[in-house]
Protein backbone atom coordinates (compact mmCIF):
# COMPACT_ATOMS: atom_id res chain seq x y z
CA UNK A 1 0.00 0.00 0.00
CA UNK A 2 0.87 3.39 -0.49
CA UNK A 3 2.00 5.03 2.81
CA UNK A 4 2.16 8.96 1.46
CA UNK A 5 4.79 9.66 3.90
CA UNK A 6 5.37 12.92 2.13
CA UNK A 7 1.51 14.15 2.80
CA UNK A 8 0.12 16.70 5.49
CA UNK A 9 -2.81 15.01 6.61
CA UNK A 10 -6.15 16.70 8.16
CA UNK A 11 -7.73 15.20 11.01
CA UNK A 12 -10.62 15.42 13.17
CA UNK A 13 -9.31 15.87 17.14
CA UNK A 14 -10.80 17.23 20.59
CA UNK A 15 -9.11 20.44 21.33
CA UNK A 16 -9.17 21.47 24.90
CA UNK A 17 -8.92 25.00 25.57
CA UNK A 18 -7.30 25.09 29.11
CA UNK A 19 -10.40 26.79 30.63
CA UNK A 20 -12.77 23.67 31.11
CA UNK A 21 -13.86 22.96 27.45
CA UNK A 22 -13.08 21.33 24.82
CA UNK A 23 -14.12 21.68 20.56
CA UNK A 24 -13.78 19.15 17.99
CA UNK A 25 -11.99 20.62 15.31
CA UNK A 26 -9.50 19.97 12.16
CA UNK A 27 -6.03 19.78 12.78
CA UNK A 28 -2.60 19.23 10.47
CA UNK A 29 -0.89 16.28 11.12
CA UNK A 30 2.41 16.40 9.76
CA UNK A 31 3.88 12.82 7.92
CA UNK A 32 6.40 11.47 10.61
CA UNK A 33 9.77 12.73 10.29
CA UNK A 34 13.32 10.66 11.79
CA UNK A 35 12.05 7.99 14.90
CA UNK A 36 8.56 9.16 13.96
CA UNK A 37 5.32 7.37 13.34
CA UNK A 38 1.80 8.43 11.93
CA UNK A 39 -0.79 6.56 13.61
CA UNK A 40 -4.84 6.06 12.62
CA UNK A 41 -6.39 6.07 15.85
CA UNK A 42 -8.80 3.60 15.69
CA UNK A 43 -10.40 3.35 19.64
CA UNK A 44 -9.58 5.49 22.44
CA UNK A 45 -10.44 4.89 25.91
CA UNK A 46 -11.52 8.28 28.09
CA UNK A 47 -9.92 8.60 31.45
CA UNK A 48 -10.81 10.81 34.52
CA UNK A 49 -7.38 12.14 33.31
CA UNK A 50 -8.79 13.45 30.15
CA UNK A 51 -11.42 15.69 32.25
CA UNK A 52 -8.91 17.22 34.18
CA UNK A 53 -6.59 17.86 30.90
CA UNK A 54 -9.49 20.09 30.02
CA UNK A 55 -7.76 22.77 32.66
CA UNK A 56 -4.35 21.87 31.55
CA UNK A 57 -2.11 24.81 29.65
CA UNK A 58 -4.31 24.55 26.49
CA UNK A 59 -4.91 24.35 23.37
CA UNK A 60 -4.09 20.60 23.66
CA UNK A 61 -5.36 17.92 22.06
CA UNK A 62 -7.02 15.69 24.20
CA UNK A 63 -6.56 12.14 24.61
CA UNK A 64 -4.07 9.59 26.00
CA UNK A 65 -4.87 5.96 26.01
CA UNK A 66 -5.64 4.49 22.86
CA UNK A 67 -4.50 1.71 19.85
CA UNK A 68 -4.80 1.45 15.99
CA UNK A 69 -2.63 1.14 13.13
CA UNK A 70 0.41 2.57 11.86
CA UNK A 71 -0.66 4.92 8.55
CA UNK A 72 3.39 5.66 8.03
CA UNK A 73 6.81 5.35 9.57
CA UNK A 74 9.89 8.24 9.51
CA UNK A 75 13.78 7.32 8.91
CA UNK A 76 15.26 4.62 11.00
CA UNK A 77 12.32 3.16 13.02
CA UNK A 78 12.02 -0.38 12.72
CA UNK A 79 9.54 -3.22 13.56
CA UNK A 80 6.44 -1.22 12.80
CA UNK A 81 5.60 -1.27 9.40
CA UNK A 82 1.86 0.62 7.82
CA UNK A 83 -1.13 -1.26 8.49
CA UNK A 84 0.10 -2.83 11.54
CA UNK A 85 -1.63 -2.64 14.41
CA UNK A 86 -0.55 -1.09 17.77
CA UNK A 87 -1.49 0.36 21.38
CA UNK A 88 -0.07 3.66 22.67
CA UNK A 89 1.30 3.85 26.15
CA UNK A 90 1.96 7.60 27.79
CA UNK A 91 4.93 7.24 29.78
CA UNK A 92 6.97 7.36 26.69
CA UNK A 93 10.70 6.50 27.71
CA UNK A 94 13.76 7.91 25.44
CA UNK A 95 15.86 4.58 26.99
CA UNK A 96 18.70 7.01 27.43
CA UNK A 97 18.26 8.95 31.13
CA UNK A 98 19.48 7.75 33.80
CA UNK A 99 15.60 6.57 35.09
CA UNK A 100 15.53 4.33 31.82
CA UNK A 101 18.89 3.24 32.06
CA UNK A 102 17.76 2.38 35.79
CA UNK A 103 15.24 0.27 34.46
CA UNK A 104 12.47 2.36 35.22
CA UNK A 105 11.30 3.68 31.69
CA UNK A 106 7.94 4.72 32.96
CA UNK A 107 9.96 7.28 35.41
CA UNK A 108 11.79 8.70 32.05
CA UNK A 109 13.62 11.80 32.67
CA UNK A 110 12.50 13.42 29.43
CA UNK A 111 9.15 12.84 30.33
CA UNK A 112 8.57 13.53 33.56
CA UNK A 113 11.52 15.90 34.06
CA UNK A 114 14.47 17.01 35.17
CA UNK A 115 15.10 16.70 31.44
CA UNK A 116 12.12 17.67 29.94
CA UNK A 117 13.91 20.23 27.41
CA UNK A 118 15.97 17.33 25.88
CA UNK A 119 15.30 17.51 22.12
CA UNK A 120 14.10 14.62 20.39
CA UNK A 121 12.91 12.43 22.94
CA UNK A 122 9.58 11.56 23.96
CA UNK A 123 7.74 14.00 21.81
CA UNK A 124 7.50 13.93 18.03
CA UNK A 125 9.02 16.98 16.67
CA UNK A 126 8.22 20.55 17.30
CA UNK A 127 5.33 22.11 15.46
CA UNK A 128 4.59 18.74 13.50
CA UNK A 129 0.80 18.86 14.95
CA UNK A 130 -0.90 22.34 13.98
CA UNK A 131 -4.26 23.84 14.88
CA UNK A 132 -5.42 26.85 13.21
CA UNK A 133 -1.88 27.32 11.76
CA UNK A 134 -0.24 27.01 15.43
CA UNK A 135 1.49 24.31 16.91
CA UNK A 136 -0.42 22.64 19.39
CA UNK A 137 0.63 20.06 22.17
CA UNK A 138 -0.72 16.87 22.48
CA UNK A 139 -1.96 15.20 26.00
CA UNK A 140 1.23 13.12 27.15
CA UNK A 141 2.32 13.41 23.51
CA UNK A 142 -0.11 11.51 21.89
CA UNK A 143 -3.64 13.18 21.75
CA UNK A 144 -5.52 10.00 21.05
CA UNK A 145 -8.54 11.74 20.28
CA UNK A 146 -8.43 12.24 16.94
CA UNK A 147 -8.16 10.54 13.24
CA UNK A 148 -4.31 10.71 13.46
CA UNK A 149 -1.44 11.62 16.14
CA UNK A 150 1.68 11.64 15.42
CA UNK A 151 4.31 9.87 17.72
CA UNK A 152 8.06 8.48 18.59
CA UNK A 153 8.09 5.36 17.69
CA UNK A 154 8.78 4.38 21.22
CA UNK A 155 5.45 5.70 22.30
CA UNK A 156 4.13 2.29 20.28
CA UNK A 157 3.81 -1.36 21.46
CA UNK A 158 2.90 -4.10 18.16
CA UNK A 159 -0.73 -5.17 18.98
CA UNK A 160 -1.28 -9.04 17.79
CA UNK A 161 -3.36 -9.04 15.11
CA UNK A 162 -6.05 -10.91 17.31
CA UNK A 163 -6.68 -8.51 19.39
CA UNK A 164 -8.95 -5.12 18.14
CA UNK A 165 -8.17 -2.02 19.14
CA UNK A 166 -11.48 -1.68 20.89
CA UNK A 167 -11.01 -2.91 23.66
CA UNK A 168 -7.62 -3.27 23.35
CA UNK A 169 -7.21 0.46 24.16
CA UNK A 170 -8.01 -0.15 27.35
CA UNK A 171 -4.38 -1.14 27.62
CA UNK A 172 -2.57 1.74 27.57
CA UNK A 173 -4.13 3.29 30.47
CA UNK A 174 -6.47 1.70 32.63
CA UNK A 175 -5.12 -1.80 32.16
CA UNK A 176 -1.58 -1.18 32.80
CA UNK A 177 -1.93 0.99 35.41
CA UNK A 178 -4.17 -1.60 37.88
CA UNK A 179 -2.99 -4.22 36.56
CA UNK A 180 0.73 -3.23 37.00
CA UNK A 181 1.23 -1.51 40.44
CA UNK A 182 0.05 -5.49 41.31
CA UNK A 183 2.70 -7.00 39.59
CA UNK A 184 5.11 -4.71 39.37
CA UNK A 185 5.14 -2.56 42.68
CA UNK A 186 2.79 -4.59 45.21
CA UNK A 187 4.30 -7.90 44.13
CA UNK A 188 1.34 -9.36 45.23
CA UNK A 189 1.84 -13.17 45.64
CA UNK A 190 -0.36 -16.01 45.70
CA UNK A 191 -2.80 -16.64 48.65
CA UNK A 192 -2.18 -12.88 50.15
CA UNK A 193 -5.38 -10.36 50.74
CA UNK A 194 -5.73 -7.30 48.28
CA UNK A 195 -8.12 -4.26 49.52
CA UNK A 196 -9.46 -2.08 46.41
CA UNK A 197 -11.05 1.40 47.33
CA UNK A 198 -12.89 2.61 44.24
CA UNK A 199 -13.81 0.64 41.33
CA UNK A 200 -13.58 1.91 38.24
CA UNK A 201 -11.06 1.59 35.05
CA UNK A 202 -8.20 1.62 37.51
CA UNK A 203 -9.30 0.06 40.43
CA UNK A 204 -11.57 -3.10 38.26
CA UNK A 205 -7.85 -3.41 36.99
CA UNK A 206 -6.11 -4.23 40.03
CA UNK A 207 -8.94 -6.76 41.26
CA UNK A 208 -8.67 -8.46 38.03
CA UNK A 209 -4.51 -8.13 38.55
CA UNK A 210 -5.32 -9.30 41.86
CA UNK A 211 -7.04 -12.21 40.67
CA UNK A 212 -3.98 -13.30 38.26
CA UNK A 213 -1.30 -12.95 41.05
CA UNK A 214 -3.43 -15.66 43.04
CA UNK A 215 -4.45 -13.60 45.83
CA UNK A 216 -6.91 -15.63 48.11
CA UNK A 217 -8.92 -12.12 49.41
CA UNK A 218 -10.16 -9.49 47.32
CA UNK A 219 -12.36 -6.68 48.85
CA UNK A 220 -13.77 -4.14 46.69
CA UNK A 221 -15.32 -1.53 47.48
CA UNK A 222 -17.09 0.88 46.36
CA UNK A 223 -20.46 3.20 46.99
CA UNK A 224 -22.03 2.25 43.33
CA UNK A 225 -23.40 -0.92 43.59
CA UNK A 226 -23.12 -1.57 39.71
CA UNK A 227 -18.93 -1.15 39.96
CA UNK A 228 -19.20 -3.72 42.93
CA UNK A 229 -21.14 -5.89 40.93
CA UNK A 230 -18.35 -5.74 37.74
CA UNK A 231 -15.59 -6.13 40.64
CA UNK A 232 -17.01 -9.62 41.68
CA UNK A 233 -17.44 -10.49 38.07
CA UNK A 234 -13.53 -9.56 37.47
CA UNK A 235 -12.60 -11.93 41.14
CA UNK A 236 -13.32 -9.53 43.79
CA UNK A 237 -14.14 -12.51 46.70
CA UNK A 238 -15.76 -9.95 49.13
CA UNK A 239 -17.72 -6.54 48.38
CA UNK A 240 -18.19 -3.11 50.33
CA UNK A 241 -20.22 -0.72 49.92
CA UNK A 242 -18.95 2.06 52.73
CA UNK A 243 -22.54 4.16 53.99
CA UNK A 244 -22.54 7.91 53.08
CA UNK A 245 -22.24 8.83 57.00
CA UNK A 246 -19.24 6.42 57.59
CA UNK A 247 -17.17 9.86 57.18
CA UNK A 248 -14.29 8.59 59.80
CA UNK A 249 -13.98 5.03 57.62
CA UNK A 250 -14.75 3.37 60.97
CA UNK A 251 -17.10 0.87 60.17
CA UNK A 252 -15.10 0.62 56.58
CA UNK A 253 -11.76 -0.33 58.18
CA UNK A 254 -13.15 -2.77 60.65
CA UNK A 255 -15.13 -4.53 58.05
CA UNK A 256 -11.93 -5.05 56.63
CA UNK A 257 -9.98 -5.89 59.59
CA UNK A 258 -12.85 -8.20 60.46
CA UNK A 259 -12.55 -10.34 56.82
CA UNK A 260 -8.60 -9.94 57.82
CA UNK A 261 -8.88 -11.73 61.07
CA UNK A 262 -8.68 -8.28 62.88
CA UNK A 263 -4.85 -7.58 60.72
CA UNK A 264 -5.78 -5.66 57.58
CA UNK A 265 -4.87 -6.81 54.54
CA UNK A 266 -1.37 -7.40 52.96
CA UNK A 267 -1.70 -4.59 50.21
CA UNK A 268 -4.41 -2.34 49.99
CA UNK A 269 -5.15 0.09 47.28
CA UNK A 270 -6.30 3.61 46.86
CA UNK A 271 -7.82 3.71 42.90
CA UNK A 272 -10.70 6.60 43.61
CA UNK A 273 -8.66 9.86 42.83
CA UNK A 274 -10.07 11.53 46.02
CA UNK A 275 -7.28 13.37 47.83
CA UNK A 276 -9.25 12.58 51.02
CA UNK A 277 -8.94 8.97 50.68
CA UNK A 278 -5.77 8.47 49.66
CA UNK A 279 -4.10 7.84 52.93
CA UNK A 280 -6.60 5.24 53.99
CA UNK A 281 -5.18 2.33 52.34
CA UNK A 282 -2.39 2.73 55.35
CA UNK A 283 -5.39 2.06 57.77
CA UNK A 284 -6.89 -1.15 56.10
CA UNK A 285 -3.47 -2.30 55.36
CA UNK A 286 -1.63 -4.91 57.92
CA UNK A 287 1.21 -4.42 60.03
CA UNK A 288 4.28 -4.53 57.21
CA UNK A 289 1.51 -4.37 54.58
CA UNK A 290 1.68 -2.38 51.35
CA UNK A 291 -0.73 0.61 51.20
CA UNK A 292 -0.42 2.02 47.85
CA UNK A 293 -2.42 4.96 46.38
CA UNK A 294 -2.63 4.55 42.11
CA UNK A 295 -5.21 7.02 41.38
CA UNK A 296 -2.83 9.71 40.67
CA UNK A 297 -4.91 12.04 43.35
CA UNK A 298 -3.64 15.71 43.47
CA UNK A 299 -4.35 18.02 46.21
CA UNK A 300 -3.83 18.09 49.78
CA UNK A 301 -4.67 15.03 52.17
CA UNK A 302 -3.94 14.29 55.95
CA UNK A 303 -2.57 11.72 57.41
CA UNK A 304 -1.53 10.47 60.83
CA UNK A 305 1.64 9.50 61.38
CA UNK A 306 0.37 6.37 63.73
CA UNK A 307 -1.10 5.10 60.74
CA UNK A 308 2.64 4.29 59.24
CA UNK A 309 2.66 1.82 61.97
CA UNK A 310 4.16 -0.47 62.00
CA UNK A 311 6.49 -1.20 59.12
CA UNK A 312 3.77 -0.09 56.55
CA UNK A 313 5.15 1.00 53.03
CA UNK A 314 3.14 4.09 50.66
CA UNK A 315 4.26 4.08 47.76
CA UNK A 316 2.32 6.18 45.04
CA UNK A 317 3.49 4.24 41.39
CA UNK A 318 3.01 5.95 38.20
CA UNK A 319 1.55 4.02 35.31
CA UNK A 320 2.14 0.71 37.29
CA UNK A 321 5.82 0.51 36.66
CA UNK A 322 5.43 -0.10 33.32
CA UNK A 323 8.47 -1.99 31.28
CA UNK A 324 6.74 -1.57 27.83
CA UNK A 325 8.68 -4.33 26.09
CA UNK A 326 7.98 -6.83 29.26
CA UNK A 327 4.76 -6.16 29.90
CA UNK A 328 2.23 -5.33 27.02
CA UNK A 329 3.10 -8.43 25.47
CA UNK A 330 2.61 -10.51 29.13
CA UNK A 331 -0.74 -8.82 29.17
CA UNK A 332 -1.33 -9.39 25.56
CA UNK A 333 -1.04 -12.76 26.22
CA UNK A 334 -3.42 -12.91 29.26
CA UNK A 335 -6.04 -11.16 27.11
CA UNK A 336 -5.92 -13.79 24.46
CA UNK A 337 -6.15 -16.79 27.43
CA UNK A 338 -9.10 -15.25 28.17
CA UNK A 339 -7.52 -14.47 31.73
CA UNK A 340 -7.62 -10.66 31.63
CA UNK A 341 -10.77 -9.12 30.99
CA UNK A 342 -11.16 -6.54 28.40
CA UNK A 343 -14.79 -5.98 27.15
CA UNK A 344 -16.70 -6.18 29.94
CA UNK A 345 -14.42 -3.30 31.52
CA UNK A 346 -16.13 -1.20 28.31
CA UNK A 347 -19.84 0.15 29.46
CA UNK A 348 -20.23 2.74 26.65
CA UNK A 349 -19.60 3.42 23.10
CA UNK A 350 -19.11 6.91 21.73
CA UNK A 351 -18.44 8.55 18.64
CA UNK A 352 -15.68 11.08 18.80
CA UNK A 353 -18.23 13.78 18.70
CA UNK A 354 -19.56 11.68 21.37
CA UNK A 355 -16.95 13.01 23.90
CA UNK A 356 -19.05 15.27 26.38
CA UNK A 357 -21.80 12.47 26.92
CA UNK A 358 -18.77 10.27 27.66
CA UNK A 359 -17.25 12.85 29.71
CA UNK A 360 -21.19 13.38 31.66
CA UNK A 361 -21.74 9.54 31.96
CA UNK A 362 -18.10 9.33 33.57
CA UNK A 363 -18.53 12.25 36.09
CA UNK A 364 -21.81 10.77 37.01
CA UNK A 365 -20.65 7.07 37.80
CA UNK A 366 -22.87 5.52 35.09
CA UNK A 367 -19.95 4.31 33.46
CA UNK A 368 -17.34 1.87 33.90
CA UNK A 369 -15.16 2.11 31.07
CA UNK A 370 -16.44 4.97 27.86
CA UNK A 371 -14.43 3.98 24.27
CA UNK A 372 -14.26 6.28 21.75
CA UNK A 373 -15.03 4.89 18.70
CA UNK A 374 -12.53 7.06 16.28
CA UNK A 375 -12.90 4.72 13.41
CA UNK A 376 -15.84 2.62 14.05
CA UNK A 377 -15.16 0.43 11.18
CA UNK A 378 -11.47 -0.02 11.12
CA UNK A 379 -11.91 -1.24 14.65
CA UNK A 380 -14.15 -4.43 13.64
CA UNK A 381 -12.44 -5.19 10.17
CA UNK A 382 -9.44 -7.19 9.45
CA UNK A 383 -6.07 -5.05 9.07
CA UNK A 384 -6.35 -5.40 5.63
CA UNK A 385 -9.61 -4.03 5.24
CA UNK A 386 -9.42 -1.72 7.86
CA UNK A 387 -6.77 0.21 5.47
CA UNK A 388 -9.15 1.83 3.55
CA UNK A 389 -11.47 2.29 5.98
CA UNK A 390 -9.23 4.63 7.92
CA UNK A 391 -8.43 6.58 4.92
CA UNK A 392 -5.00 6.08 5.16
CA UNK A 393 -4.18 5.37 1.16
CA UNK A 394 -5.40 9.32 1.07
CA UNK A 395 -4.62 12.43 2.22
CA UNK A 396 -7.63 14.10 2.41
CA UNK A 397 -9.76 14.48 6.02
CA UNK A 398 -11.25 11.31 7.07
CA UNK A 399 -14.90 10.59 6.48
CA UNK A 400 -17.46 11.29 9.66
CA UNK A 401 -18.37 8.50 11.29
CA UNK A 402 -21.06 6.44 10.48
CA UNK A 403 -24.83 7.40 11.35
CA UNK A 404 -25.24 4.65 13.14
CA UNK A 405 -22.59 5.60 15.67
CA UNK A 406 -24.32 8.94 16.56
CA UNK A 407 -25.75 7.96 19.64
CA UNK A 408 -23.98 6.08 22.38
CA UNK A 409 -24.21 2.21 21.43
CA UNK A 410 -26.24 0.06 23.59
CA UNK A 411 -25.31 -0.76 26.75
CA UNK A 412 -24.12 -4.58 27.42
CA UNK A 413 -26.42 -7.22 28.46
CA UNK A 414 -27.17 -6.69 32.23
CA UNK A 415 -24.71 -8.03 34.60
CA UNK A 416 -25.01 -11.65 35.09
CA UNK A 417 -25.52 -13.78 38.37
CA UNK A 418 -29.31 -12.29 38.90
CA UNK A 419 -27.47 -9.62 41.32
CA UNK A 420 -25.05 -9.63 43.76
CA UNK A 421 -26.59 -12.45 45.92
CA UNK A 422 -27.49 -10.03 48.56
CA UNK A 423 -30.36 -11.80 50.25
CA UNK A 424 -31.66 -13.23 53.43
CA UNK A 425 -28.44 -15.41 55.42
CA UNK A 426 -25.98 -13.07 53.43
CA UNK A 427 -24.26 -10.05 54.13
CA UNK A 428 -25.51 -7.75 51.49
CA UNK A 429 -22.56 -5.57 51.23
CA UNK A 430 -20.26 -8.18 52.17
CA UNK A 431 -21.23 -11.03 49.20
CA UNK A 432 -18.93 -13.11 49.49
CA UNK A 433 -18.74 -14.19 45.45
CA UNK A 434 -15.79 -15.92 44.20
CA UNK A 435 -14.41 -17.68 47.26
CA UNK A 436 -12.69 -20.47 46.84
CA UNK A 437 -14.55 -23.43 48.49
CA UNK A 438 -11.54 -23.92 50.76
CA UNK A 439 -12.32 -20.62 52.23
CA UNK A 440 -15.87 -20.17 53.23
CA UNK A 441 -17.10 -16.10 52.72
CA UNK A 442 -18.67 -14.57 55.63
CA UNK A 443 -21.67 -14.38 53.06
CA UNK A 444 -22.00 -17.68 53.62
CA UNK A 445 -22.06 -17.86 57.64
CA UNK A 446 -18.06 -18.87 57.26
CA UNK A 447 -17.04 -16.29 60.38
CA UNK A 448 -19.85 -16.09 62.38
CA UNK A 449 -23.21 -14.33 63.21
CA UNK A 450 -21.38 -11.10 65.14
CA UNK A 451 -19.55 -10.17 62.24
CA UNK A 452 -22.75 -10.37 59.76
CA UNK A 453 -24.36 -8.62 62.09
CA UNK A 454 -21.97 -5.80 62.27
CA UNK A 455 -21.66 -5.55 58.48
CA UNK A 456 -25.27 -5.33 57.90
CA UNK A 457 -25.77 -2.39 60.65
CA UNK A 458 -23.69 -0.67 57.91
CA UNK A 459 -25.99 -0.71 54.99
CA UNK A 460 -27.76 1.61 53.29
CA UNK A 461 -31.44 1.33 54.72
CA UNK A 462 -33.04 0.79 51.21
CA UNK A 463 -30.75 -2.39 50.62
CA UNK A 464 -31.90 -3.82 54.01
CA UNK A 465 -33.96 -6.97 53.55
CA UNK A 466 -34.02 -7.05 50.21
CA UNK A 467 -33.97 -10.53 48.33
CA UNK A 468 -32.85 -9.17 45.06
CA UNK A 469 -30.47 -6.26 44.01
CA UNK A 470 -30.85 -6.56 40.37
CA UNK A 471 -31.78 -3.55 39.52
CA UNK A 472 -29.10 -1.78 41.01
CA UNK A 473 -26.56 -3.80 39.32
CA UNK A 474 -27.39 -2.49 35.93
CA UNK A 475 -26.10 0.92 34.49
CA UNK A 476 -29.57 1.99 35.32
CA UNK A 477 -29.26 5.93 36.26
CA UNK A 478 -31.93 6.36 39.02
CA UNK A 479 -30.09 3.57 40.91
CA UNK A 480 -26.53 5.54 40.63
CA UNK A 481 -27.75 8.40 41.80
CA UNK A 482 -29.28 7.20 44.56
CA UNK A 483 -26.29 5.60 45.79
CA UNK A 484 -23.70 7.80 44.05
CA UNK A 485 -20.36 8.01 45.29
CA UNK A 486 -18.97 10.63 47.55
CA UNK A 487 -15.73 9.58 45.46
CA UNK A 488 -17.67 11.32 42.44
CA UNK A 489 -18.13 14.43 44.63
CA UNK A 490 -14.68 15.42 45.22
CA UNK A 491 -11.95 15.58 42.44
CA UNK A 492 -12.20 12.51 40.07
CA UNK A 493 -10.54 9.81 39.81
CA UNK A 494 -7.72 10.14 37.37
CA UNK A 495 -8.54 7.22 36.03
ZN1 LIG B 1 14.39 8.16 29.62
ZN1 LIG C 1 -5.65 7.17 31.94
Amino acid sequence: MSTHASDIIQSRAAIADGAGNFTIDVIEVDPPGPGEVRVAIAAAGVCHTDHASLRWPGPLVMGHEGAGFVESVGEGVHGLRPGQPVLLNWAIPCGECFQCGHGAPSLCERTHGPDTTHAGSSRAHAGGTRWRGQAIERAFHLGTFADYALVRAEALTPLPDRLPPDPACLLGCAVMTGVGSVFNVARVAPGESVAVLGCGGVGLNVVQGARLAGAATIIAIDRVAARLGRARELGATHLLQPREDDNAHAELIADVLALTDGRGVDHAFEATGVPALAFLPLRLARNGGNALQVSGAHGAGSVELTDFFWNKRYLAPLYGGCVPARDFPRLFGWVETGELQLASLVSHRYPLEGLAQAFADMLAGHSAKGVLRIAPIAATLPVGAAEAATGISAAAPPAAPAATHAAPLPLPPPLSGGGLGWGPGSSPRNAGAHAPPSQPSPASGGRGQAQSAAIRRLLPPLLLGRTSHAASVTDDPSATRAWRSPFDKERMPTT
